[in-house]
C-alpha cells in the first residue's frame, strides 16, 4: 500500500496569506504546505482522506485519475472544502464519501446544491454520502477502521488500515481508541506547533501519543507556520533511533506499507 502526503498544513495553508516570517518566506520546499489530507493506493484501490481548500491543485500535482472512495475525518473548511472539485472523478459512477452522521449532515449543509434536483449539465459531483457509524469499511481490497479522537469538544474521526493510522486534527485519544490502534507501526499524526493549542495536538503531544501507540515510524502533519521542516528534523533526529523515528511530513511525501 502506498499513502501520499497530499498536504501537510494547518487550515491556513503555509505560506499564510500576508506573512512575512522566516518559515512563510523559506524557499525550502518542503515548508511549503498546502491543507492536510492523504491519497492512499494498495492495487488498483485508491482512497481519498478529506477533500481539503487545495484539493485540486493536490490532485493535478499527484496525478489522482480515479477515486474509489473518499473518508472524511471531519467537516471544517480546511478539509472539506475541495469536496466540489472531485467533480470530474465522478462521471463514471457515484463516488462514495464515507463519514460521520454529523459530519455527512454538515455536508449536506454546506454542499445543498449538490443534492438538490437541478437541470442536466448543472456540473455537480455525483456523490453518494455512506454513515460509516463507526463501523470498519470494506472498499476494494482495504479493510478501514474508523478511529475516534477528540478536536476540542468535537468527535472527529482517524483511520487505520493494517499497521497504518492517518489521525489529523486530534487534541485527545480517548482510551477505547488507542486500543482501535493497537498494533499499529506506521502513523501520521498533527502536531500543530510547539505552544499549546485548544484543539491540536502540540510536537510533544503528538510525540507522547506515537510512543503510546507504539509507532515506529511517524510523521507529523498539519503543521504550521512556527515550525521550520528543517529545524523541526534536526530537533527530532537527536531523539530518534534506529528502531523507531518521528519526523515532520510534507507534500509529497510517499510512504509504504507493507500490507
Ligand atoms: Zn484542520
Ligand atoms: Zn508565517
Ligand atoms: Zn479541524
Amino acid at each position: 500500500m502506498k499513502i501520499t502526503v497530499l498536504g501537510s498544513g494547518t487550515s491556513h495553508g503555509v505560506p499564510v496569506i500576508g506573512c512575512d516570517c522566516e518559515v512563510c518566506r523559506s524557499a525550502d520546499p518542503r515548508d511549503k504546505r498546502t491543507r492536510s489530507s492523504v491519497l492512499i493506493e494498495h492495487g488498483e484501490t485508491v482512497v481519498l482522506v478529506d477533500t481539503g481548500t487545495d484539493f485540486r491543485f493536490q490532485a493535478l500535482r499527484a496525478g489522482i485519475r480515479r477515486l474509489d472512495a473518499v473518508l472524511m475525518t471531519h467537516a471544517h473548511a480546511d478539509h472539506l472544502h475541495g469536496l466540489d472539485d472531485t467533480r470530474s472523478l465522478t462521471h463514471a459512477k457515484p463516488l462514495p464519501v464515507y463519514g460521520s452522521q454529523d459530519t455527512l449532515s454538515e455536508i449536506r449543509d454546506r454542499f445543498d446544491y449538490v443534492f438538490t434536483k437541478t437541470q442536466i449539465g448543472g456540473g455537480k459531483p455525483n456523490l453518494l454520502l455512506q454513515d460509516h457509524r463507526g463501523d470498519r469499511i470494506g472498499i476494494g481490497g482495504l479493510t478501514i477502521t474508523p478511529v475516534p479522537v477528540k478536536h476540542g469538544d468535537l468527535t472527529i474521526f482517524g483511520y487505520r488500515i493494517g499497521n497504518f493510522a492517518y489521525i489529523t486534527d486530534c487534541s485527545g485519544i480517548p482510551r477505547e481508541s488507542f486500543e482501535l490502534l493497537e498494533g499499529v507501526k506506521i502513523l501520521i499524526i498533527n502536531a500543530l506547533r510547539y505552544r499549546s493549542h485548544a484543539t491540536h495536538f502540540t510536537v510533544e503531544q503528538a510525540i507522547e501519543a506515537s510512543k503510546k501507540i507504539g509507532a515506529r515510524e511517524v510523521w507529523l502533519t498539519h503543521l504550521c507556520h512556527d515550525v521550520s521542516h528543517k529545524k523541526l528534523t534536526e530537533e527530532l533526529n537527536l531523539r530518534n533511533s534506529d528502531t523507531s523515528r518521528i519526523l515532520p511530513s510534507y507534500d509529497g511525501l510517499e510512504i509504504i506499507v507493507d500490507m
